[in-house]
């Protein structure tokens, strides 16, 4: 058959973990935490499926849990939703992005996408007939050039994707980006479409949700993931926070590509939420001091630390080990140096050519260590 998607491959992560597990080596690959979910949590999962709670969830997620993410919304950001009408529970944060993409965006609009861009997004923009735009993002900051974004805008514009904290950068973006994004979208019909998986691990001051932008969260879908949050990246659950019109247009994608999302997390989750809402405020503080860890570990070797705002990867530059490009390095370092890393080519529509590949933190000291000790060897 001829192929929709001939672009794609199989994806980076993929590649990388099933050559971490072959060559034995410490995985700094795929994002996902070695440690487990709050003890509290599981048990909550465990009483959810023992109390018969095994069956079709409500479509848009059960009440409790919408009820739970309305009042963080509310919270954290400042912004009223309700939890009947805006907000809805999907399979992961991936399938949010999807159904999005699908319910927004028409054969022949454009998208753009700020390059290194999660590798998820053009996939679903393309099989919907529609176009990626890219721009990159201004390196080493990884900041958005907003002129840029000015003059990509054409009437097939339909929609901007941002994801901050980013990913695999840890950049944030500020209040005054918001403020240029609001400006441009501004009497336009363009759809923002904000991945915010990473909302609770950001170092230095507050999130800026597009939730605590009015005018954007007007016209925006915000996207987070409960496997970030609580260590969980397996359990696939996540939301998409949206005014109710485009929320009505979400659920009509997110009704016929999964229908409901896995019943006993929901209650596990919107159990944990009500009874230890604590949990992520702690998390930038339980984040910060792995990263801080790491970066000390990795301070006697010959890469170069980027900083990190957020998130939980750091971005290494290799280039006084190495001058071949972040794919072959990361082949040689998974085989050679027994550390698994991601390297960003795969994320950009024309690779900048830098010699940058990401880690990740999200470890136990024991993995830190493990990883750091070989990386300095290097
Ligand atoms: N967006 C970004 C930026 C991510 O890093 C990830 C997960 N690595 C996702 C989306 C997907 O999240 P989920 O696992 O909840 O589908
Ligand atoms: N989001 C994770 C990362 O960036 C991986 C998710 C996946 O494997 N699809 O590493």
């Amino acid at each position: 058959i001829e192929t929709k998607l001939p672009k794609v491959g199989t994806t980076i992560f993929s590649v990388m973990s099933h050559l971490a597990v072959q060559h034995k080596a410490v995985n700094l690959g795929q994002g996902f935490p070695d440690f487990e979910p709050p003890q509290a949590l599981r048990d909550a999962l465990t009483r959810a499926m023992n109390n018969g709670l095994n069956q079709y969830a409500p479509g848009i997620g059960t009440a409790a849990l919408r009820e739970q993410i309305a009042l963080k919304t509310e919270r954290l950001y400042g912004h009223k939703v309700s939890p009947d009408s805006d907000i809805t529970v999907t399979s992961g944060a991936t399938e949010a992005l999807f159904a999005a993409i699908a319910a927004v965006v028409r054969a022949g609009e454009e998208v753009i996408v700020f390059d290194p861009a999660y590798d998820s997004y053009e996939p679903a923009i393309e099989l919907q007939g529609a176009r990626a735009v890219h721009i990159p993002l201004t390196v080493p900051s990884f900041s958005i050039d907003w002129q840029r974004v000015r003059d990509a805008i054409t009437p097939r514009t339909r929609m901007i994707l941002i994801n901050s904290p980013h990913n695999p950068s840890g950049a944030v973006l500020s209040a005054q980006d918001l403020d240029e994004l609001a400006d441009i979208v501004r009497d336009t019909p363009i759809v923002v479409l904000s991945d915010e998986v990473y909302e609770h691990i950001v170092y230095d001051g507050a999130h800026e949700s597009v939730l605590r932008h009015p005018e954007l969260a007007a016209r925006s879908i915000v996207v987070s993931s409960f496997g970030k949050t609580y260590h969980c990246t397996g359990w696939k659950v996540g939301y998409a926070v949206a005014p109710t019109k485009l929320s009505a247009e979400f659920r009509k994608v997110h009704q016929y590509l999964t229908f409901c999302t896995f019943h006993p997390a929901q209650v596990a989750f919107a159990e944990f939420l009500a009874s230890t809402p604590e949990h992520y405020l702690e998390l930038p503080a339980f984040y910060q001091a792995k990263r801080d860890r790491f970066r000390n570990l990795l301070a006697p070797s010959r890469l170069k630390l980027l900083d990190v705002p957020g998130g939980y990867f750091q971005l290494v530059d290799y280039s006084a080990i190495h001058d071949q490009d972040d794919v072959s390095f990361c082949e040689w370092l998974v085989k050679e140096g027994g550390v698994a890393a991601i390297p960003l080519t795969p994320f950009y529509e024309k690779a900048p050519g830098t010699h940058l590949v990401r880690l990740c933190f999200a470890k136990s000291d024991a993995t830190m260590e493990a990883a750091a000790e070989r990386l300095c060897k290097l």
